[in-house]
């Protein structure tokens, strides 16, 4: 059994090519990508306009959503945007931030991305306590119930109760991703310091492991965890992966970083986004964010250096010549003031750029491309710094190299991930195909298919329905006003 779309135009190898049809196997892979097939079989859905292979939105943080439009009030930095922000984090638990990703997850879909990097750090209990390791409610008071407790809910009882509760934030969000159908990389982050030498605020606590052995432990812990609950079998129909990530120079003491090249898989790392963490990390170390990661081992082409904002000649050198990856956030350095990133400077040495929607002021992966390629123009005087086919590559290959995930590019072997735009809509009518990137938006996103499945239709979701209803949902487990 197979799927097939026929897509009037898609983008193939690099270039728009016209009646392409895409076949996938059962697992939702794609066995064939034909061109030059002037109508659709009667066997394959016919897909109008344009299809892109599907967005990678390689730096996502799901809660931060919940923030959009709650936050210009009183102007303010990063700094005082941060402090609302914690604030929405002391509400989540793993019930609650399941609906919330669930939700965020949905209209990322609908928004052109397929793929997502969960940059994830609210690993515990408010008080820091793991998951999984309270103690019962009563049993200190009363051994006996505890005892009955245990005897009530023996293990490996299927009843919800009786759910592993080890790793639970992780697995609300692998399971939402899973259901809304977006394929995760879920970025296990290490947090150990509330700031260079400084211990965590009460705030922060949910977010640490104490040691730098306390987040290897948890991380190999969960890395066993998910193999056995999300499988990896074949590139479609492999929906949740691990990585790991460090926060920030700011979170993660220098002499602990090399334990990260110790890893294999992709390391993701907030880096130099505000120019008080570069000053703060030049008087504790007597270098750049980027050189401690350097002399540390853990800049290479598995990295990804989410930001990358404020740096010195030195600091694009040493990331382009190592090929990592950059993930420029273009919406919410807009949004919180942060500045715009180096990122033809970084490209031109050898960095490989991707995107992402970080705290998603908006879930729009035309827009976030738009943002780049803005950012650049404003900041040089020139247009095209980057290339409509850069762009797209940056959103697709880019993102993915990012992950390290079987997508973005309509390819045998990889998962039949794509998004089709409309090309007759008020804002895209008469742009050529291999430039709507510049100017679509979300809005035009018909059709979200990712494992050779239908996920979103015209902005409504196949299987959960109205995304807004999952917003408001969403906002009712956490006790906001929708
Ligand atoms: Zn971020």
């Amino acid at each position: 059994m197979s799927t097939r779309y026929w897509c009037e135009s898609a983008w193939v190898d690099g270039a728009v090519a016209r009646g392409v049809l895409l076949s996938a196997d059962d697992t939702g892979t794609l066995t064939a990508v034909e061109t030059g097939i002037d109508t659709a079989p009667s066997d394959a859905e016919a897909v109008h306009g344009f299809v892109l292979p599907g967005g990678v939105n390689a730096h996502s943080h799901a809660f931060h959503r919940m923030l959009r439009g709650r936050t210009h009030g009183d102007g303010g930095t990063f700094w005082t945007w941060r402090e609302v922000m914690y604030s929405v984090a002391a509400k989540l638990d793993p019930q609650s931030y399941g609906t919330v990703a669930r939700a965020v997850f949905a209209e990322m879909l609908a928004g052109g991305y397929t793929s997502v990097g969960e940059f994830h750090y609210v690993h515990h209990a408010q008080d820091g306590t793991p998951y999984g390791t309270e103690r019962p409610r009563g049993d200190a008071a009363d051994p006996v119930a505890e005892a009955d407790d245990h005897t009530a809910r023996p293990r490996g009882d299927a009843n919800d109760d009786a759910e592993p509760r080890a790793h639970a934030m992780e697995r609300a969000l692998a399971r939402a991703a899973a259901s809304a159908g977006i394929r995760i990389r879920l970025l296990d982050t290490c947090y150990l310091t509330g700031a260079i030498d400084a211990e965590l605020s009460p705030e922060q606590a949910r977010f640490g492991d104490g040691t730098i052995d306390g987040y290897m432990d948890r991380h190999a812990g969960l890395t066993e965890a998910f193999a056995e609950e999300f499988p990896v079998n074949a590139p479609g129909e492999s929906f949740v992966h691990v990585g790991a990530a460090i926060h920030s120079i700011r979170a993660v003491p220098a002499a602990n970083l090399p334990r990260f090249a110790e890893l294999t898989g992709p390391v993701h790392v907030h880096l130099s986004e505000q120019p008080a963490e570069n000053e703060a990390c030049q008087s504790a170390y007597g270098a750049s964010p980027t050189e401690v990661l350097g002399r540390s081992g853990v800049v290479t082409d598995r990295l990804s250096a989410v930001h990358a904002t404020h740096l010195s000649e030195e600091d694009i050198a040493i990331l382009g010549g190592s090929r990592s990856t950059i993930v420029m956030c273009p919406c919410t350095e807009a949004d919180l003031a942060d500045g715009i990133g180096p990122a033809r400077e970084l490209a031109d040495a050898g960095a490989v750029i991707s995107l992402g929607s970080d705290q998603h002021v908006v879930l729009d992966a035309l827009r976030e491309t738009q943002g780049l390629e803005a950012g650049e123009r404003l900041r040089s005087g020139q247009r095209g710094r980057f290339s409509p086919t850069e762009l797209i590559t940056a959103l697709t290959e880019g993102g993915a190299r990012s992950l390290d995930l079987p997508v973005g590019a309509l390819e045998v072997g990889k998962a039949c991930d794509f998004v089709a735009l409309r090309t007759d809509s008020m804002r895209t009518m008469g742009s050529l195909d291999e430039q709507i990137i510049l100017t679509a938006t979300s809005t035009d996103v018909s059709l979200t298919v990712s494992g050779g499945r239908v996920r979103v239709r015209d902005g409504v979701h196949a299987e959960l329905g109205d995304i807004s209803e999952l917003y408001a949902q969403a906002f009712a487990a956490l006790e906001m006003e929708g």
